[in-house]
């Protein structure tokens, strides 16, 4: 019983370390993208530190790094997991699934928030190891089976690349995706990558009986090299920031998710979750004020790339 004992330990250590870490200010960071060969080396630590996994409500669970957030949502039918992350991240996320007492192989979906490295390239890896069907948002599949090298931004560069892995089914705006009694909704939410997506479902706290809107946001970040100018590759870039900016506005959220932990202060409400006040991760106000900072941030950066109107 050592074992899982000192495994506590290390990841309350690691907790300690993000709770002291401004998570907020780190958001956007986190979205980089650095090579993925340079190394490890230049992976950054929160991608891997371990995380100690946890029911975020009912049947929705954090099974994610420090950095990188993957989700679990289990069925009597099996279960959906949203983002493999890095390759070697699959371990953490199976220890993580077997930690909170489920069976990695009943995984029988695998989605993600969008076609970067860090939230897909475990991809291959989990599909062969539970058989999973893959179902990726349309204009992210060329990427996701080519391994990244179709991405509009780092397609040319060899180090953001990753094993490619065939999608089962190719999913649209607004397409569900049902499993047992779970429906999740795949919106589009464009700009980050061309087929960025934000997922939504419905979860039910067992203590109140409530139900509640979830939001798990797919990437709202620009960033360092994006073009939102005369972007040849993505000629529509722009626009599609700014309908993915209307669509988050108008989701109904109560409980605030994102594609990294960083994006709702995993860290700093983590500890709050079991102290018998509400659920810290409700937080209709803040998904309203992250998403208008995001908003703002793209705002200013596409101003900054536009040429000056007028003489
Ligand atoms: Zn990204």
């Amino acid at each position: 019983m050592s074992r899982p004992r000192f495994f506590v330990v290390a990841i309350l250590s690691s907790t300690l370390v993000a709770a002291l870490l401004s998570s907020r200010a780190h958001a956007q960071a986190t979205d980089s993208t650095p090579p993925a060969q340079a190394a490890n080396a230049s992976v950054p630590p929160d991608w891997v530190n371990p995380f100690p996994p946890h029911r975020v409500m009912g049947n929705l669970y954090y099974v994610g790094s420090e950095g990188l957030a993957s989700y679990l949502i289990t069925t009597p039918q099996g279960n959906i997991l949203v983002n493999s992350s890095l390759e070697q991240s699959v371990p953490l996320i199976q220890a993580s699934i077997e930690n909170l007492g489920f069976k990695f192989s009943d995984t029988k979906i695998l989605l993600i928030s969008h076609a970067h490295w860090d939230h897909c390239a475990g991809s291959a890896k989990i599909k062969a190891m539970t058989h999973a069907k893959y179902m990726v948002l349309d204009a992210d599949v060329p990427v996701i089976e080519s391994g990244g090298k179709k991405d509009f931004r780092y397609g040319n560069d060899p180090s953001t690349s990753y094993p490619p892995a065939k999608v089962d089914r190719v999913l649209h705006d607004g397409d569900e995706v049902k499993l047992g009694n779970v429906v999740l909704i795949a919106h589009k939410t464009a700009g980050h990558t061309k087929g960025c997506t934000t997922w939504t479902m419905k979860v039910t706290d067992d203590k109140s009986g409530k139900t509640y809107d979830v939001v798990i946001v797919g990437s709202p970040n620009v960033n360092p090299g994006y073009k939102l100018v005369n972007n040849a590759e993505y000629p529509q870039i722009a626009q599609d920031y700014e309908h993915a900016f209307a669509v988050w506005k108008t989701l109904p959220c109560d409980l605030f998710l994102g594609a990294h932990g960083a994006y709702y202060d995993m860290a700093a409400k983590y500890p709050k979750l079991n102290n018998g006040g509400e659920n810290p991760f409700l937080d209709p106000a803040g998904y309203k004020a992250y998403i208008a900072d995001r908003e703002s941030a793209f705002q200013e950066e596409l101003k900054k790339q536009q040429p000056p109107t007028g003489k």
